[in-house]
């Protein structure tokens, strides 16, 4: 066995070929007999017949027993492969990300570093772990990102491990990893939009990066247009860009009083005043319902929920869930009115997004043209063998 590597795990019969076309996961089950007493990221050889398939990192409280890290027998896993990895994931944002302060240094799966998520903000890293393997890697992935990035001044850490099933709104503790204490609030510039980001108690790394060029979209899309409602707004990203796009006026609704009030503060740093739009915390369902009987009607809403679908048996929840959520902002849509509407759902397909969507078309007696259709950008990168990775869908639609 290379050296480092503690273990090896034979898989069951035909499980191999996923993993040898690059799928990164290796489930408990896929297992042939699961080793008893090995830590948590340990670097373990997952073998068929004896031969070896792949190397990656155990975890011994999930149900993806092993996570893939390489694929070339001759590569250890030490500090060096940890800042290839990193290396080879900058020069990606460095080629294809522009025009902002803030974006996804690091996306796990789709950048061969499964469980590691960094976002950048400004000259700030946020490192969030999703798996307790990486515990015992974390001081080798917080030097590659400081040796990697250039001009950082810290690393904050916000870590997962334990709390996979994150509730909304409470976020896990943080701390510092390297360098500096962040601001209470970072300011970091999407496409000319600034923003604030709080990365000690926003939720996930206090900000949602995977919707930057869709709030761009909206921006666009406001010229002209009269009342928005931001439906899940958080801090506020799409009710900012609707305002400078020429919105007259924007509702912001969400449950996080603590985010709307951020969101306050991003108008005022750019110059738009708050009190000239709304900040709602409220059920956004119970909103909707009630502005509907009242008939207010607006000219556009967006409609970005917390992912409905957290395991395989909830799809079917999930896809009704979207249903009666996009009919509801329906039945708020002036006519020529436009709605943008998202799910991060990853065990939602787009097909059956877009039929979801399709189905409250039906039954809110709407017409609807689609006019834009998006998914995340370059910073969230997807393997083509790894679809639970294509997570985000956005559909733009005009109501009749
Ligand atoms: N669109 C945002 C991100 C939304 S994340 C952006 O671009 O930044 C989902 C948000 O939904 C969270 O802020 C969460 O607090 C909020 N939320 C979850 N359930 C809600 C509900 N029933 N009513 C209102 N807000 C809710």
């Amino acid at each position: 066995m290379t050296q480092g590597v503690l273990a090896e795990l034979p898989l069951r019969k035909d499980l191999a070929r996923h993993l040898r076309a690059g799928h990164p996961w290796v489930f408990r089950r896929a297992v042939e007999k699961a080793p008893s007493r090995l830590a948590a990221g340990s670097i373990v050889d997952v073998t068929e017949e004896g031969r070896f398939v792949a190397r990656g990192y155990y975890d011994p409280l999930s149900a993806i027993s092993v996570r893939i890290l390489t694929r070339e027998p001759a590569e250890a896993i030490d500090a060096a492969f940890w800042r290839r990895r990193v290396a080879r994931a900058l020069a990606l944002r460095r080629e294809l990300v522009r025009g902002t302060t803030a974006y996804r240094l690091l996306h796990g799966e789709g950048d061969g570093l499964p469980g590691v998520i960094v976002d950048r903000y400004d000259r700030w890293a946020v490192l969030k772990l999703y798996s307790a393997g990486l515990t015992p890697h974390r001081p080798d992935i917080v030097e590659a990102v400081r040796a990697e990035a250039e001009g950082l001044s810290g690393i904050f850490g916000r870590d997962e491990v334990g709390r996979e099933d994150e509730e909304e709104g409470q976020p896990a503790a943080g701390r510092v990893l390297w360098g500096g204490e962040p601001p209470e609030r970072i300011a970091v510039d999407e496409h000319g939009m600034a923003l604030f980001v709080d990365v000690r108690r926003g939720q996930k790394t206090g900000h949602f990066l995977d919707q930057r060029e869709n709030r761009r979209m909206v921006r666009d899309l406001s010229r002209g247009r009269g009342l928005v409602l931001n439906l899940f707004g958080y801090t506020g990203g799409f009710s900012v860009a609707a305002a400078l796009g020429g919105a007259r006026r924007v509702e912001t609704v969400d449950l996080d009083r603590d985010a709307l009030l951020l969101a306050r503060e991003s108008f005022r740093l750019n110059g738009l005043d708050p009190e000239a739009h709304a900040f709602v915390a409220e059920d956004c369902f119970e909103l909707l319902a009630r502005e509907r009987k009242e008939g207010r009607r607006y000219d556009l809403v967006v409609c970005d929920p917390p992912a409905f679908a957290k395991s395989q048996k909830a799809v079917e929840g999930a896809l009704s869930g979207y249903a009666s959520l996009n009919r509801a902002a329906l039945g708020v849509l002036a006519p020529g009115g436009l709605l943008v509407t998202a799910s991060c759902s990853a065990r939602v397909s787009a097909e059956q997004f877009t039929d979801a969507v399709k189905e409250a078309a039906y039954k809110a007696r709407v017409e609807l043209s689609l006019v834009a259709e998006t998914r995340q950008p370059a910073d969230h990168p997807v393997s083509l063998q790894f679809r639970e990775g294509r997570y985000l869908k956005c559909l733009v639609l005009r109501r009749g």
